[in-house]
C-alpha cells in the first residue's frame, strides 16, 4: 500500500463504527490495528450496557451523543440480529438523602431528552424488583445490553462490504503532516516497518489516542482509571431483572458499584474507579469482593459474602484526572484532515453509531 484515502487507526467499536460510517467502494479505507484482532481494547472490557443519557451534562457531547444513538442502536440490533435486550435500569435511593439526587438525575435525564424516565415508589420497586431494598428510585425503560462484540462484527462488515481494509498486527507508530495529506509511519508484529501517504486520518486509538494525537497534532493527556468487576454466583437464577444502579456519589469517578447482567442472566457487580498511573494487569485484587459485598447489599439484601468473587476488569481513558471537572469527548480535527478522538469512554459504546455519523459529517 503506498497510497490511502482514508486510515483509522484502531479497531474497537469507535474505528469500526466509523469505518462502517465512512467506507465506500470508490474509496481506499484502511483500519490499522495493532492486536491480532479487532475489538481487544476497552471495547471488550465494559459492561455492555446501552445507556440512555441520565448522568451527562446537558448540552455534552456525551449528553447529545448518548440520547441521538440509543434508539439508533436498538434499530441497528434489531434488523441485524445482533443480540440485545432492552430491559430497563433502577437508580436507586436507599434514604432521604439519595432521594434528593435520583430527582436531579431526573431533571438532568430529561434536561438531556430522556422521555422515558420516572420516578417510582418503594411499593411500584417491590413489584418491578422484589428482591431489591431501595426507598425509591429513578427508571429508565430504555437502557438495555448488548453484545459489543456482535456490534462490532456488524460494523466491520458493513466497512468490508463498501471495500475497507482491516489489517491487524499493525500499529501505527508516528504521524507527520505533509502536503495534502499526513505520512503515516508503521511497523508489523514481524518487526517489519513501512510508511505511506493518507489523504485523512481519524486517530480511534482508545487508550492510546493520546500519544498518536500528540504526535500529529493536538495537545492531549489521558489518566487511565481502572473498573474492577466481580461476579455473583451462588443466587437463584432470574432474581433480578434489571440493571441496578446506586444513587450517585459526588465526584465519583464512575457510577458507584452497580449491578449488571449480561445477554445470558448471569449477574455482576462493577465497575469501581481506581485511577492507575500505567497500565500493567487486568487483575482484579481478592479484596475487592468483600468492598463490593458491603456496597452492593445495601440494596440487594439478598446477597451473601461468598456470592461475590473477583471478576474481569477495564480500564477507562479519561481527560479528566482525580478530582477534575467534568471532561467531554473530544471528537475534533486539529489540523486539516486529521481527527481526534479523544477521551471516548463511557457511554463511548453506546455513542458509537452517533459519533461515526458525526465524523463523517466533519469530514
Ligand atoms: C469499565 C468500563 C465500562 C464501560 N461500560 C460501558 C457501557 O456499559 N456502555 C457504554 O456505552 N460504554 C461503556 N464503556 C465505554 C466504552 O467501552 C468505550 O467508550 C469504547 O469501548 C471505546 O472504544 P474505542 O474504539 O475508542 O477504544 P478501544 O476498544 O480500546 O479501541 C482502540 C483500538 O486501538 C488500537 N490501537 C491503539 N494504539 C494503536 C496503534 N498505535 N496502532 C494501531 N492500533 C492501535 C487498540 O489495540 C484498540 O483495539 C465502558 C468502559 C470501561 C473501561
Amino acid at each position: 500500500m503506498e497510497k490511502a484515502d482514508i486510515t483509522i487507526i484502531g479497531a474497537g467499536v469507535i474505528g469500526l463504527a466509523v469505518a462502517a460510517q465512512l467506507a465506500r467502494s470508490d474509496r481506499s479505507v484502511f483500519i490499522l490495528e495493532k492486536n491480532q484482532a479487532f475489538g481487544g481494547g476497552i471495547s471488550s472490557r465494559n459492561s455492555e450496557v446501552i445507556h440512555a443519557g441520565i448522568y451527562y451534562p446537558e448540552g455534552s457531547l456525551k449528553a447529545g451523543l448518548c440520547v441521538t444513538a440509543n434508539p439508533m442502536l436498538y434499530e441497528i440490533a434489531v434488523r441485524n440480529g445482533i443480540p440485545h435486550q432492552k430491559i430497563g435500569k433502577l437508580i436507586v435511593a436507599t434514604n432521604s438523602g439519595e432521594i434528593d439526587e435520583i430527582e436531579k438525575l431526573h431533571e438532568n435525564g430529561r434536561n438531556n431528552g430522556v422521555e422515558s424516565l420516572s420516578l417510582i415508589t418503594k411499593r411500584q420497586i417491590a413489584q418491578l424488583e422484589p428482591y431489591v431494598q431501595a426507598e425509591a428510585a429513578l427508571y429508565s425503560p430504555d437502557t438495555g445490553i448488548i453484545s459489543a462484540h456482535d456490534l462490532m462484527t456488524y460494523f466491520l462488515r458493513q466497512a468490508q462490504n463498501n471495500k475497507a481494509h482491516l489489517v491487524c498486527r499493525t500499529e501505527v507508530l508516528r504521524v507527520e503532516m505533509e502536503t495534502d495529506g499526513w505520512r503515516i509511519f508503521a511497523a508489523n508484529d514481524k518487526g517489519e516497518s513501512f510508511d505511506f501517504f493518507s489523504a485523512l486520518v481519524i486517530n480511534a486509538a482508545g487508550l492510546s489516542s493520546d500519544i498518536i494525537a500528540n504526535q500529529a497534532c493536538g495537545r492531549y493527556h489521558l489518566h487511565y482509571c481502572k473498573g474492577d468487576y466481580c461476579g455473583i454466583s451462588g443466587v437463584k437464577p432470574g432474581l433480578v431483572k434489571r440493571l441496578i444502579y446506586p444513587a450517585p456519589v459526588k465526584n465519583h469517578a464512575g457510577l458507584g458499584v452497580h449491578l449488571t447482567l449480561d445477554l445470558n442472566g448471569r449477574l455482576k457487580l462493577g465497575p469501581d474507579a481506581t485511577y492507575i498511573d500505567r497500565i500493567h494487569d487486568y487483575n482484579v485484587a481478592q479484596e475487592k469482593a468483600a468492598l463490593f459485598y458491603e456496597q452492593a447489599r445495601k440494596y440487594l439484601p439478598f446477597l451473601e459474602p461468598g456470592n461475590v468473587h473477583p471478576d474481569m476488569a477495564g480500564i477507562r481513558p479519561k481527560l479528566q484526572g482525580p478530582n477534575d471537572a467534568f471532561a467531554d469527548f473530544v471528537i475534533r480535527q486539529d489540523a486539516p484532515g486529521f481527527i481526534n478522538l479523544v477521551g471516548i469512554e463511557s457511554p463511548g459504546l453506546t455513542a458509537s453509531p452517533a459519533i461515526a455519523r458525526l465524523v463523517k459529517k466533519m469530514l
